[in-house]
C-alpha cells in the first residue's frame, strides 16, 4: 500500500490498457482507467473486429456464385444491403463494450470516463478531479494520419469508413499497407468497383517479395483496380457528391469514397506529457525500456503509443509483461518480438511468420525456399480461378523453418500453428516427418520435399 489514491492510474481503455488494468488489479493492486471514447479501443470498435467482420460480408459474395458448381440454385445476382451489415456491426460492438466494462469492473477496476492529463510524474487530472498514482500508464494507442493534398477533407479514415451513411459503389483506398489491402478487398467484395493507389511499385512494403506479387496477382483477378507507383494530387467534390480524384500520374477517377490507409501517429495530444519532457522515438512514439518505463520511470507506456508492431495480440503480451514485472516484481528478460506471426485479411488472405526470403539471404546466405502454389481442392468444383501459395523459408545451416508464409483461405488460421513450430526452432525435418492431414491445403506444408531454389 502506497500514499497515492492507486498504484496504477491507466490511461487508454484499448487491448493493452485493459489487459494492463485487469492484470495488475488481479496481483492486489489498485487501479483505475480513464477514458475518453469508447471501451475496446480501436481494434474493437474501429480496426480488427468490425473488419473482420466485414471480411466475412465481403467473402460471402464470391461463395454465393462458387455454390452453384457445387448444385446451389440462389437468385443471382444476390442483393447485398450495407445497413443491415453496418447496423448488425454497430450491435455487436455495443456488446463487445459492454463486456469490457464488466470485465473491468469485475477486476475491481475504477472506469473514469474522459481524457487524462498527465500533471506530473505521478498525477494526472482528469473530468476536474486530480488523482494520485504510484505508477501511470499510458496506453493510448495511435490515430490514423493522412498526408496533404487539396481536398484531404474529403478523405475517410479507418474510424470514418465503418459508418457510412450509404454504400460506396466506387471506392478508393490510399496506401499500401494493412488497412489498405484489407479495405479494397472487403468493398470489391462487397460489390464496389473498388481501386487502391500506391506509391511504390507494389505494395505491403516489408513483406516477402514473392507473396506481394502473388496477393497482387489474386487481387488483380477479383477485380481490385491496382494504381501502383503514384499517389494523389488533388480531391474535388463535384456537384453529385461525387469525388474527382487526380493521381500524380495525370490519371483522374470518379468515386464514391476515399479513404486514406497511410498510417498511424501516436495520440498524445491534450495528454500533457510534451510539458514534461517525456523522451521520444525518432518518430514521435514514446520511448520506452525493457521495463516498459518512459524516461520518467513512474510513467510506463505500451502498444502503439510506443512504436512497437502495431498489433492487438503484441499490446496484450506487453500489458502482461508489464504487469509480471512491476505489479508481481518478477525478473523477466526482456519481451521477445521475434517470430510474431500477423495475417493480413486482404482476399485472399495473407498469413506469415519470421523472415521474409530476402531478409533470410541477407542474415543467413545460405537458405532454402520451398514452396507450393496450387490450386485448392474447392476450385476444382467452384469454378473461381484463385490460387494458393505457401512458403517454406529454412537456414541451410542448421535446417531450421526460419520463415514461414501463405496466401489463400484462412492462412491467419493455418499460420497461427506453424507459427508455434518456427518459435520452437523447428527444422525442415521435423516438418517433414509431420504426418500430413488429407485432405487439407495445410498438408503441403509438411509435404514440400524439394527446393524450388537455394
Ligand atoms: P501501414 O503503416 O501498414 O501502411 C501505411 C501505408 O501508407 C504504406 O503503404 C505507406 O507507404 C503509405 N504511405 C505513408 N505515407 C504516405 C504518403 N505521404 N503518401 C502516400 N502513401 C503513404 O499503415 P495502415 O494505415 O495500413 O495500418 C496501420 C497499422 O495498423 C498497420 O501497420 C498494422 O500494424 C495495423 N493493422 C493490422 C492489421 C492486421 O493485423 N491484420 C489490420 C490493419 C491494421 P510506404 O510503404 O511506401 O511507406
Amino acid at each position: 500500500m502506497t500514499d497515492y489514491d492507486y498504484d496504477l492510474f491507466v490511461i487508454g481503455a484499448g487491448s493493452g490498457g485493459v489487459r494492463a488494468a485487469r492484470t495488475a488489479a488481479a496481483t492486489g493492486a489498485r487501479v483505475a482507467i480513464a477514458e475518453d471514447r469508447y471501451l475496446g479501443g480501436t481494434c474493437v470498435n474501429v480496426g480488427c473486429v468490425p473488419k473482420k467482420l466485414y471480411s466475412y460480408a465481403a467473402h460471402f459474395h464470391e461463395a454465393f456464385t462458387e455454390s452453384a458448381g457445387f448444385g446451389w440454385q440462389l437468385p443471382q445476382p444476390a442483393e447485398f444491403d450495407w445497413a443491415t451489415l453496418r447496423d448488425n456491426k454497430i450491435e455487436e460492438i455495443k456488446r463487445l463494450n459492454g463486456i469490457y466494462g464488466r470485465l473491468l469492473e469485475g477486476a475491481d477496476v475504477r472506469l473514469i470516463n474522459g481524457r487524462a492529463r498527465v500533471i506530473d510524474a505521478h498525477n494526472v487530472e482528469v473530468v476536474g478531479e486530480t488523482i494520485s498514482a504510484a505508477k501511470i500508464l499510458v496506453a493510448v494507442g495511435g490515430w490514423p494520419w493522412t498526408p496533404d493534398f487539396p481536398g484531404k477533407e474529403h478523405a475517410l479514415n479507418s474510424n470514418d469508413v465503418f459508418d457510412l451513411e450509404t454504400f460506396p459503389k466506387r471506392f478508393l483506398v490510399l496506401g499500401g499497407g494493412y488497412i489498405a489491402v484489407e479495405f479494397a478487398s472487403i468493398f470489391n467484395g462487397l460489390g464496389s468497383d473498388s481501386h487502391l493507389v500506391y506509391r511504390g511499385e507494389l505494395f505491403l512494403r516489408g513483406f516477402d517479395h514473392e507473396i506481394r506479387e502473388f496477393t497482387r496477382n489474386e487481387m488483380e483477378k477479383k477485380g481490385v483496380n491496382l494504381h501502383f507507383e503514384t499517389n494523389i494530387e488533388s480531391v474535388e467534390k463535384q456537384s453529385d457528391d461525387s469525388l474527382k480524384v487526380t493521381l500524380t500520374n495525370g490519371e483522374t477517377l470518379e468515386v464514391d469514397a476515399l479513404l486514406s490507409a497511410t498510417g498511424r501517429r501516436p495520440h498524445l495530444q491534450g495528454l500533457g506529457l510534451d510539458k514534461l519532457d517525456i523522451e521520444l522515438n525518432p518518430d514521435g512514439t514514446l520511448k520506452v525500456n525493457d521495463r516498459f518505463e518512459t524516461s520518467i520511470p513512474s510513467i510506463l507506456a505500451l502498444g502503439d503509443v510506443t512504436g512497437a508492431p502495431e498489433l492487438t495480440p503484441v499490446a496484450l503480451a506487453e500489458a502482461m509483461h508489464m504487469t509480471r514485472v512491476h505489479f508481481a516484481d518478477e525478473k523477466l528478460p526482456t519481451m521477445d518480438y521475434n517470430n510474431i506471426a500477423t495475417a493480413v485479411f486482404c482476399h485472399p488472405n495473407i498469413g506469415t511468420v519470421g523472415l521474409s526470403e530476402e531478409a533470410a539471404r541477407a542474415e543467413f546466405g545460405a537458405i532454402r525456399v520451398y514452396t507450393a502454389d496450387f490450386r485448392p481442392m474447392k476450385h476444382t468444383l467452384s469454378g473461381s480461378d484463385e490460387r494458393c501459395l505457401m512458403k517454406l523459408i529454412v537456414d541451410d545451416a542448421n535446417d531450421r523453418v526460419v520463415g514461414a508464409h501463405m496466401v489463400g483461405e484462412d492462412a491467419g488460421e493455418l499460420i497461427q500453428g506453424i507459427a508455434i513450430a518456427v518459435r520452437a526452432k523447428l527444422t525442415k525435418a521435423d516438418f517433414d516427418a509431420t504426418v500430413g492431414i488429407h485432405p487439407t491445403g495445410a498438408e503441403e506444408f509438411v509435404t514440400m520435399r524439394t527446393p524450388t531454389r537455394c
